[in-house]
């Protein structure tokens, strides 16, 4: 097992669920966290929270993934101290709707694919050059079962994981040769604010889709992805899936 000890991580979507887990686990374990996401409030909160905490070291990054340039400036404007990512989170995502195709919202569409596949792509094309001249590096994205199994209703959603599980693939191949690791942790329903987003509130609606169910925790999800990036070296974890294990 590798020591996270001042190893610099980058999360995005760490104000809430899946990526805030990981922000605490990880300031445990003594990791100098760059915190990304639109909603800055929320991240000074969970800052100021790990800080009581944990003697951690915090950068913020206000930041949507879905535009190129602002990814760009803010990777590339990273104070010196933290411009050394050893390991990216991609982990900002979202679901909208749960509609048939043909009767598709087409800025929900956007929105999905902007943000699920443009927004991790930019992630990876602005850190990984860093990665590799260092030769060091580890990046984990966040796919979900929606990428291997598609469920009605979930054509699209279900279309950008199953991008994401292809993207880690070949990025695990285009990394042939480095240090770099490269891991897709692919969970079953977690019980975050995902279904609020894709149902805009409308709790009764969630409820119907997720009856009989008890999901993933948040910290669940971010007590895997901790053993996929603590491992020796030489070992990379290509795939998890995690599941509920009443959900089929
Ligand atoms: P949450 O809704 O709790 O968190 C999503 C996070 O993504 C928020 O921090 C949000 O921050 C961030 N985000 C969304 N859009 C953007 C954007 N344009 N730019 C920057 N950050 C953004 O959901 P989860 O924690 O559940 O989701 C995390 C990941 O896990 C996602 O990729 C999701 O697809 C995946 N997943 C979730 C499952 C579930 O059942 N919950 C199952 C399988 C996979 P902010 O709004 O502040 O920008």
């Amino acid at each position: 097992m590798i020591s996270l000890k001042n190893q610099i991580i980058l999360i995005t979507g760490a104000s809430s669920g899946i990526g805030n887990a990981c922000a605490k686990i990880f300031a445990r374990e003594g990791a100098k966290l760059i915190l990304a996401a639109r909603r800055l409030e929320r991240l000074q909160q969970l800052a100021n929270t790990l800080s009581k905490e944990f003697s951690v070291e915090i950068h913020l990054l206000q930041l949507d993934v879905r535009d190129r340039i602002a990814v760009e400036f803010a990777i590339s404007n990273l104070p010196s101290a933290w411009s050394k990512i050893d390991i990216l989170i991609n982990n900002a995502g979202l679901s909208r709707g749960l509609d048939k195709l043909h009767e598709g919202d087409f800025q929900n569409w956007e929105e999905m694919i902007d943000t699920n596949i443009k927004g991790l792509l930019y992630l990876t094309r602005y850190v990984v050059p860093g990665m590799v001249s260092r030769g060091r590096g580890h990046i984990v994205n966040l796919g979900s079962i929606a990428g291997h199994q598609t469920y009605p209703g979930g054509n699209v959603y279900c279309a950008t994981k199953a991008a994401v599980k292809a993207i880690s693939e070949g990025l695990k191949q285009d990394l042939l040769g480095t240090p770099i690791r490269v891991t897709s942790v692919d969970p079953g329903m977690v019980e975050t604010e995902f279904s609020d987003v894709r149902f805009h509130g409308d709790s009764e609606r969630a409820d119907k889709v997720y009856q009989g169910v008890t999901p993933l925790t948040p910290d669940d999800v971010a007590d895997v992805i901790f053993f996929c990036v603590t491992r020796s070296p030489h070992v990379n974890i290509n795939e998890v899936i995690l599941m509920p294990v009443d959900q089929a």
